[in-house]
């Protein structure tokens, strides 16, 4: 068969382990898995609630334009509903994108390590891949601009960046911003944005009205606990969006997910919770990595990523076999590094007396 040459190294996305497979792996009873930065929370009850309210037949394709969620979302953003678009997380926004824009000829900016997906999209359509190697786990926001030039199509920013946590400052956005020509696209990827509360962070929604090139997404997957739905979206200006939305599968966002999100977002109260309990988690983790000696860096989001100065695969296979799912910093570019999702106040103290084991342990080889 003829396929695209650039597909035939890629390698597909290894999920993490799942919960049933380690229970019967190690023959554990109990699982906490802090992975995939889902909320440990679960989600608002008011998303349980409209699940169990729904009576409509399944039978009938869901609405295409997203109408009630639209509506609720661009009063709750203050924005025009031709601003937002939405997808099937916001893993389909990005692969909208660079279906939109990527082809063989141009190429695409980002930092390494950074969230694979904007990566992994740009080789299956095609792009050259300008990867910028982050400084002190922040974008090297200088560097990229360096990089761009007139086949430059799209940029992408992480902001709070997977893996480090670390956010863009409004005052280094604003620079850049100012300095990328008009005809690039700059996605600001704001999986986390529930989460941050540093003063210098960015107003997402200023930048929209300021540069007309910038793209945000923005998830239901993480903080609002919906990432079984698939629930994702974007905003920007209304040119950006009606240029992308012909390029969107007619129906991606699915009636029972459309239903969760408009319930979820009707509840901020959790949100405001969830937030100051991962404030608290992450006070967890930086006094344990204080007593400990070990680097890490001071996270906005709701995962750390902490340097364990060793084969970060060997304290991965430790944990998982104490019944602890976290991510090796091996397939994340920081391979001495793992990544862990804050959890509740329980499961954090729980997995750093497993850690603090395991550094007795290593330290007596
Ligand atoms: C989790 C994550 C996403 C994808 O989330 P969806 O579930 O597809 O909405 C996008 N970007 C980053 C940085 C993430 O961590």
């Amino acid at each position: 068969m003829k396929w695209k040459d650039q597909i035939v190294h890629l390698k597909a996305y290894q999920p993490g382990r799942s919960v049933e497979e380690v229970k019967k792996q190690f023959g554990l009873e109990k699982i906490v898995k802090l992975a995939s930065n889902e909320n440990p929370f679960g989600s608002s009850s008011k998303v349980q609630e409209w699940v169990q309210s729904y009576a409509s037949s399944f039978a009938i394709y869901p609405d295409g334009y997203t109408t009630i969620l639209r509506t609720a979302l661009s009063e709750h953003l203050g924005l025009n509903e031709k601003q937002l678009i939405f997808g099937n997380g916001s893993d389909e926004i990005l692969q909208i994108v660079s279906r939109s824009l990527l082809e063989p000829g141009k190429n695409t900016v980002m930092a390494a390590p950074t969230f694979s997906q904007y990566r992994h999209n740009a080789i299956v359509d095609g792009a050259e891949v300008r990867e910028i190697p982050l400084m002190d786990g922040a974008h090297d926001l200088e560097a990229m601009r360096a990089a761009i030039d007139d086949q430059t199509a799209v940029v992408w920013l992480c902001s709070i960046n997977n893996p480090t946590g670390v956010h863009l400052t409004k005052d280094a956005l604003v620079t850049f911003l100012s300095q990328v020509p008009q005809d690039v696209l700059v996605v600001l990827d704001e999986a986390y944005y529930e989460y941050v509360v540093a003063d210098d962070y960015y107003n997402a929604l200023d930048m929209i009205q300021s540069y007309s090139n910038v793209l945000v997404t923005r998830t239901f997957s993480k903080a609002y606990g919906l990432a079984s739905f698939r629930v994702g979206y974007g905003f920007g200006s209304e040119e950006v969006i009606q240029r992308l939305e012909p390029v969107r599968e007619p129906f991606n966002v699915n009636t029972l997910a459309q239903g969760a999100a408009v319930a979820a977002l009707s509840d901020q109260e959790f949100i405001d919770t969830c937030r100051a309990e991962n404030r608290k988690g992450l006070e967890q983790f930086y006094q344990f990595c204080q007593e400990e000696s070990l680097f890490y860096y001071p996270s906005q989001g709701n995962f750390i990523l902490i340097d364990f100065q060793c084969d970060s695969d060997e304290l991965f296979e430790y944990l998982m076999k104490k019944g602890y799912i976290i991510r090796s910093g091996q397939a994340l570019g920081f391979p001495t590094f793992v990544r862990v999702t804050v959890g509740s106040e329980e499961e954090n103290e729980g997995i750093m007396q497993a850690m603090k084991s395991f550094i007795a342990e290593t330290a007596i080889r």
